[in-house]
């Protein structure tokens, strides 16, 4: 009888969790606005307990967090929020609505386009690799395609490196998708490389002094989950012998560099989940063992998220600034100011920890941190919460033409300062 009292509530416990979730019937998003430091205090344990899902983080007074939340979590956190005096307000009142409508647009934009690769729809991860074959195909003077190593489910990550100076050039390493949901983040990227292909005259000077790395999709388990399971899946798609059968780990709480430090879970249900030890996602490994592979030729390091339209960079795990943040900052503020020039979008600049809030193991700090890179930046792209990641796919473009605006800042800066 114990036995089964223990197994029903086990039962009732595993069904709140995040791996149920595939159709979220009834979810909406909320959104608060913290009034007092109290408060971002509170709603910041409230991310850590892992049980609902935060699409943008606490940060400061005045920003605001949107939480998705489930039909039956919904009676317990208006209560929760009111007992610390946190009003809010519905920013998406249907989630499944929301995806079916994006899931359509999404259809009628791919019957469309005649093309394998193109930016008025989102491809899955297997279009995205062949269509980085294909580049290096017809361009073999200026793109080339490694295999980098085999994902935790035995997909083939690929980076596309570009570049007509040959080894030694100062050097820009891009990633993208390390979050899975965050569609817009591969779309953006692969919409850059598709310019500097495409246009490689235009863009000569930048090519023929500066190397790129792209690896446009770094979790591409948990991406084409998102294609075929749960649209708005996080993690990778490992195993975490959780007794729930939760699976996968937050990537970019995965890197080891003050991991585990603040800001991240030893719970695998969670969102936030830090993984079972530093780099014990396969996928986070072969990223690292790429940047350390190409060292000190790597000036710049770019990992696009999305949304909240943020320009960040390090730390993360402490609110402390690194010793030459004022570069950094010099360098954003340039780079944003060209990708509001396009069409007006409005971009917050900070360290990680000042803009958001404390939370180790990103990608950033480790590539700054360990990996030597001095301008290392984590972006997040479109929008600031109207869709969330259910960003419409006719923003794909503008998205894509914005941010390599501020991207060529970048790379001119990298030709400027350490091109020879
Ligand atoms: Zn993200």
């Amino acid at each position: 009888m114990k036995t089964l009292v223990v197994f029903a509530s086990l039962l009732v416990l595993a069904a709140g969790r995040p791996e149920t979730r595939p159709n979220p019937h009834g979810a909406q998003v909320l959104r608060v606005v913290p009034e007092q430091a109290s408060q971002v205090h509170y709603l910041r344990g409230l991310l850590l307990q892992g049980n609902y899902d935060f699409w943008t983080e606490p940060r400061a007074v005045g920003h605001p967090v949107d939480i998705m939340v489930r039909a039956f979590q919904l009676p317990q956190l208006k209560k929760t929020l009111s007992q610390v005096g946190l009003r809010y307000t519905v920013k998406i009142s249907n989630v499944a609505a929301l995806l079916s409508k994006q899931r359509a647009a999404q259809e009628a934009a791919r019957a469309s386009g005649s093309r394998a690769m193109d930016w008025t729809s989102y491809h899955t991860y297997q279009e995205i690799m062949d269509w980085l074959e294909s580049l290096a195909a017809d361009h073999p003077d200026l793109c080339k395609v490694e295999n980098v190593g085999s994902s935790f489910e035995g997909r083939t990550m690929k980076m596309l490196t570009l570049g007509k100076g040959g080894p030694g050039k100062p050097a820009i390493f891009i990633d993208g998708g390390i979050h899975a949901r965050e569609w817009i983040s591969p779309a953006t990227v692969t919409y850059m490389i598709n310019e500097l292909v495409t246009k490689r005259d235009t863009y000569d000077d930048i090519l023929s002094n500066v190397n790129f790395y792209f690896m446009p999709s770094i979790n591409p388990d948990g991406y084409d989950y998102t294609f075929t399971d749960d649209r708005l899946w996080r993690k990778t798609r490992s195993d975490t012998n959780s007794i729930f059968g939760c699976k996968g780990a937050d990537p970019n709480r995965n890197w080891g560099f003050h991991w585990m430090e603040v800001g991240a879970s030893d719970e695998p249900c969670t969102e936030i989940y830090a993984g079972s030890e530093p780099f014990s996602e396969v996928e986070m490994r072969n990223v690292r063992d790429q940047i350390i592979k190409h060292g000190s030729d790597i000036k710049v390091y770019l990992t696009f998220h999305a949304f909240s339209q943020l320009w960040m960079y390090p730390w993360g795990w402490t609110s402390a600034l690194p010793d030459d943040w004022q570069d950094l900052d010099d360098l954003a503020k340039s780079a944003v100011d060209a990708l509001t020039s396009v069409y007006g979008t409005h971009y917050d600049i900070g360290s990680s920890t000042n803009v958001i809030y404390a939370a180790a193991g990103g990608s950033d700090d480790w590539a700054k941190g360990e990996g030597n890179v001095k301008y290392a930046y984590t972006i997040e792209l479109r929008d600031t919460g109207e869709y969330g990641f259910l960003l419409p796919p006719e923003q794909i473009l503008p998205s894509g033409e914005e941010t390599f605006e501020g991207v060529k800042v970048v790379a001119n800066f990298v030709r400027n300062t350490y091109g020879k």
